[in-house]
């Protein structure tokens, strides 16, 4: 790292607060009532992201008689919920190329399931009036080494052969570059349909109304303390109150699961992100980027970029930091040398926006399970059940395993209970200190691969002959 190119990126990054930029939305709602007295529900959902909100809303559209009451240890959409990249993917696998190596006898009902899902969500935007910025983009992988274009021919190949490339466009470096402009850019792959672009924090905000207005009762800074099978029913207590439910859907995503079995199956991944002031018109003539496609580079250390509504540039990925003894720590949130780093890469992608400020820099737990893509299950003789595993692409996959969790909890046979991918269970990670050494390892010979041509070495392959991986 030359002297005088770091003073440049710590430039870029001196007024950057260390806050994330979505949560700071003047439009942030105030928190519902603590609870604090014994209540009743039919349905109890414990946790206000993403998974626990569909998980609600769709309780109530599908039964609007049943009692659901939800129970957020913080603020609805304070943790990854509000503060993600705001990719909403239409894959329920963590991208095709995971899907297509786990499940490649169902991948073409997992990839309609997917888009049939984003299609759903994009409904479910419109008919309740959620302002959360929803824009259907579709996305450009892009190969920024030699060998990651090889890699995204052999990923349209697959797409072809298993008709999933209705949708799809192969680019060179000329076709990519006049969509987005990076001399860092050597060929992509546009997939117009299958992701949309929101704002996070407003899609949680908004689905947190959409439970209101269905007659969710919510309480906010009322943590559920544990949960214990009472008669027919399950009892949780919280600091100042507690809950008799008939039913508990968990969704607590990286936070410790209520159930201990469930623990082991995932680790706390940090991921972190920039975001720039908003682009004057020059700049953004600059680079282009008239399709306001999300991004995300083939790496194994990926970034994945998009614009906000006012033309910021989010930037994001690269380290995915995994710290001994898996806790989730507020001041895990601020790292200050990942933040320089992705400045660097940032102004390497993007020579032209040289001067350009970084406003906000920030990180959140994500939680990754060792085959990336969700897992289901139930306890308490089918009273509790639980989705988790999102690994870095739940956005959109999380109404997807609202459902599941929803067919379980009802006791119904679904096309979705019948996926091997729902039946199925990941590897569940070992105890310290051999997670941590695994873990380290593999993120070890993860970046030795993204700059060797993308040889895996012999732990990698090892890995990828169990199945086992890490991901973020
Ligand atoms: C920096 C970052 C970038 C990301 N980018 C993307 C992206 O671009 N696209 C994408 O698809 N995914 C992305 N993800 C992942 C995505 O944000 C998550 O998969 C998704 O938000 C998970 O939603 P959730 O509801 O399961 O979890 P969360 O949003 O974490 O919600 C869980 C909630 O449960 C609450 N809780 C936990 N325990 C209890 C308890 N005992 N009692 C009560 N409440 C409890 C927590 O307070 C929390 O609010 C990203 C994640 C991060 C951190």
């Amino acid at each position: 790292m030359a002297p005088g190119a770091m003073n440049r990126w710590t430039k870029s990054l001196a007024e950057a607060r260390p806050a994330a930029y979505w949560l700071e939305d003047p439009g942030r709602p105030h928190p519902e009532p603590a609870l604090t007295a014994a209540a009743t529900c039919d349905l109890l959902v414990v946790g206000g992201g993403y998974s626990g909100l569909w998980t609600a809303l769709l309780a109530k559209e599908r039964d609007p008689g049943r009692d659901v009451l939800l129970l957020e240890g913080k603020e609805i959409g304070w943790a990854a919920s509000g503060r993600n990249g705001g990719f909403c993917a239409a894959s329920l696998t963590h991208g095709l190329a995971n899907g297509l190596s786990r499940w490649p006898g169902e991948i073409r009902t997992l990839e309609d399931m997917g888009a049939r899902n984003l299609d759903a969500i994009e409904d479910t935007v419109a008919r309740y009036g959620i302002d959360c910025e929803f824009e259907r983009t579709g996305e450009i992988d892009l190969a920024t080494e030699p060998h990651q274009w090889g890699q995204l021919r052999e990923l349209y190949r697959a797409m072809e052969e298993h008709g999933l490339a209705d949708h799809v466009e192969l680019l060179d470096a000329d076709g990519v570059r006049a969509h987005v402009d990076s001399p860092t850019f050597l060929g992509g792959l546009y997939d117009r349909r299958g992701v949309a672009l929101v704002h996070p924090a407003k899609l949680a905000w908004g689905l947190k109304r959409a439970c209101l207005r269905l007659g969710v009762r919510i309480h906010e800074h009322s943590p559920a303390l544990s949960l214990r099978q009472q008669g027919a029913g399950v009892h949780v207590p919280t600091p100042y109150g507690s809950v008799r439910a008939g039913k508990v859907a968990l969704a607590t995503n990286v936070f410790p699961s209520l159930l201990r079995r469930v623990r082991p199956y995932t680790v706390p991944v940090y991921d972190y992100a920039l975001v720039t002031e908003p682009l004057p018109k020059d700049l953004m003539a600059s680079v282009g980027w008239r399709g306001r496609q999300g991004l995300a580079d083939l790496a194994n250390q990926f970034h994945y970029f998009r614009l906000t509504a006012d033309d910021r540039v989010l930037w994001g990925g690269y380290d995915a930091v995994y710290r001994y003894g898996g806790q989730v720590r507020a001041e895990y949130d601020n790292r200050p040398e990942t933040f320089a780093a992705l400045a660097e890469q940032f102004f390497t992608c993007f020579p032209q926006l040289e001067g350009v400020r970084f406003t906000h820099a920030w990180g959140g737990a994500i939680d990754t399970c060792s085959r990336f893509a969700p897992f289901f299950g139930t306890a308490h003789r089918g009273r509790v059940g639980y989705s988790v595993g999102y690994t870095g692409l739940g956005v959109g996959a999380t109404r997807f395993g609202a459902q599941v969790v929803l067919d379980l909890l009802d006791g119904e046979e679904t096309e979705r209970t019948a996926l091997r991918m729902v039946r199925s269970k990941p590897l569940p990670f070992p105890p310290e200190p051999f997670a941590w050494t695994g873990i380290a390892l593999t993120r070890w010979s993860l970046a030795r691969a993204d700059v060797n041509g993308g040889r895996r070495n012999v732990w990698l392959r090892a890995l990828d002959r169990v199945g086992l991986g890490f991901d973020s």
